[in-house]
C-alpha cells in the first residue's frame, strides 16, 4: 500500500528532538517510509566541518542537541528543495522569523496533496494584520497545515522524560490522527483538538508570559508573584486569542498547549532564562547580546512576539486591555524598567 514519506524542515534544539521522535515511529509503523529527511541550515563548525556532515557521520546534532542519537534513519540535508521533494508529510520547526524566507523558497515546489504541520511558536504581522505561521505555510505553499504545541522543553523530551502535547487541526480528523500516530510514543502523549488557531495562539503567546516570569525571577520576587504573572498571562492569552478568532475554545487553554506550556516554560524555558539575566542586569544589556552569549545559536521567540503582538494591539486600539503583554514589550525595548512588570500588569485596567 501507499507509504507516507516525512520530511522535517528545521534542525535546531526542538527540530532535532522532533526528528528523533518521528524517526523512532517511522521505523515501527508500516504506513511510513523509514527514512526521515531533515533540512539543516548549513553552517561550518569551529572544527571546520560542515554541520550536516557531522550529523550524518555521528547521528547527533552536535551543535543544537549534543549527546543525543537521532536514529540512523534521520538524514541531514543542506538542500531545502531536495529535502521536501518526495515527501507528502512536511514538519516545519524553525525559529519563526525564518519562515517567510523558507516559504518563499518553497512556493510552487510542493504538491497540493501534501500535508503540513507546524511546531513553530510565533506569528508574523503584515499590513493586513497578524498572520499565524500555519497560515503563512498554508497560503504560500497552498497546502493544509495543522499545528503541534505543548509543554515540551526539548532537552527533557530528548532524554525521554514523559510529556504531553496537543495537535490542533482544522476540520479533517483523519489527518489529525495521522499526525498523532507519527509523533506519539510511550513518553510523548499527543491529543488532537479541533481548534488550530487556539492551539497555535497558546504556543505563541505563552512566550510573552515566560519573559515576564523571567523578569520576576531576575528581581527575586518569589513564587506567588510568578504565579500571579502566569494567571494574568493566561487571561490575556485567552482574551487576545478570542478577539482575533471568535472560534477559539476555552477548553484549549486547559490542554497541554495552554496552561501546561505556560507552567513549564515559566519554570524552565530559554525565554525565562534570558529574561532573568536581562532583569539581573537592570536592562542594561540587550536581549540580542544575552541571547548570543547564553544560547549558542538557539533563538528566543518571546521578545519578537511581544513586539508583534504590541503592533497588533496598537493598530486595533487594544493596548490598555493587555497590560502584561504591553509591559513586557516596553521593558524589552527599554522604555520601562524590569520592575514595571508587577506594577503595570497589576494596576492597569483588568480584563473582565
Ligand atoms: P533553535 O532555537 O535551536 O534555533 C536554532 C536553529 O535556527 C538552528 O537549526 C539554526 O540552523 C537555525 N537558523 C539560524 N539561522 C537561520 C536562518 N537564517 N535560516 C534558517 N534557519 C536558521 O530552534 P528550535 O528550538 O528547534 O525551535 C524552533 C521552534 O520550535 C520555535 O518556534 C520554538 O519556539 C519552538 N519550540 C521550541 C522548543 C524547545 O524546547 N527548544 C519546544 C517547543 C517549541
Ligand atoms: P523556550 O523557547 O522558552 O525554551 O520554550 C520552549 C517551549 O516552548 C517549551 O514548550
Amino acid at each position: 500500500g501507499f507509504k507516507s514519506k516525512v520530511a522535517v524542515v528545521g534542525s535546531g534544539n526542538w527540530g532535532s528532538v522532533a526528528a528523533k521522535l518521528i524517526a523512532s515511529n517511522t521505523l515501527k509503523l508500516n504506513s511510513f517510509h523509514d527514512e526521515v529527511r531533515m533540512w539543516v541550515f548549513e553552517e561550518t563548525l569551529q572544527t571546520g566541518e560542515k554541520l550536516t556532515d557531522v550529523i550524518n557521520k555521528t547521528n547527533e546534532n552536535v551543535k543544537y542537541l549534543p549527546g543525543i542519537k537521532l536514529g540512523k534513519n534521520v538524514v541531514a540535508d543542506p538542500n531545502l528543495d531536495d529535502t521536501v521533494r518526495d515527501a507528502n508529510m512536511l514538519v516545519f520547526v524553525t525559529p519563526h522569523q525564518f519562515m517567510e524566507g523558507i516559504c518563499k523558497r518553497l512556493a510552487g515546489k510542493v504538491r497540493g496533496e501534501v500535508e503540513a504541520i507546524s511546531l513553530i511558536k510565533g506569528m508574523e504581522v503584515k499590513t493586513e494584520g497578524p498572520c499565524m505561521i500555519s497560515n503563512l505555510i498554508s497560503e504560500q505553499l497552498r497546502i493544509n497545515c495543522s499545528v503541534l504545541m505543548g509543554a515540551n522543553i526539548a532537552n527533557e523530551i530528548a532524554v525521554e522524560k514523559f510529556s504531553e502535547a496537543t495537535v490542533g487541526y482544522r476540520d479533517n480528523r483523519e489527518i489529525a490522527e495521522q499526525w498523532v500516530k507519527l509523533f506519539s510514543t510511550p513518553y510523548f502523549m499527543v491529543t488532537p483538538v479541533q481548534d488550530v488557531e487556539g492551539v497555535e495562539l497558546c504556543g505563541t503567546l505563552k512566550n510573552i508570559v515566560t519573559i515576564a516570569a523571567g523578569f520576576v525571577d531576575g528581581l527575586d520576587m518569589g513564587n506567588n508573584t510568578k504565579a500571579a504573572i502566569m494567571r494574568i498571562g493566561l487571561r490575556e492569552m485567552r482574551a487576545f486569542s478570542k478577539l482575533l478568532f471568535s472560534s477559539v475554545r476555552d477548553s484549549t487553554f486547559f490542554e497541554s498547549c495552554g496552561v501546561a506550556d505556560v507552567i513549564t516554560t515559566c519554570l524552565g524555558g530559554r525565554n525565562r532564562k534570558v529574561a532573568e539575566a536581562f532583569a539581573r542586569n537592570g536592562g542594561k544589556r540587550s536581549f540580542d547580546e544575552l541571547e548570543a552569549e547564553m544560547l549558542q545559536g538557539q533563538k528566543l521567540q518571546g521578545v519578537s512576539t511581544a513586539r508583534e503582538v504590541s503592533e497588533v494591539l496598537s493598530h486595533r486600539g487594544w493596548l490598555e486591555l493587555f497590560p502584561l503583554f504591553t509591559t513586557v514589550h516596553e521593558i524589552c525595548i527599554g522604555s520601562l524598567p524590569p520592575s514595571a512588570i508587577v506594577e503595570y500588569s497589576e494596576k492597569k485596567p483588568r480584563l473582565s
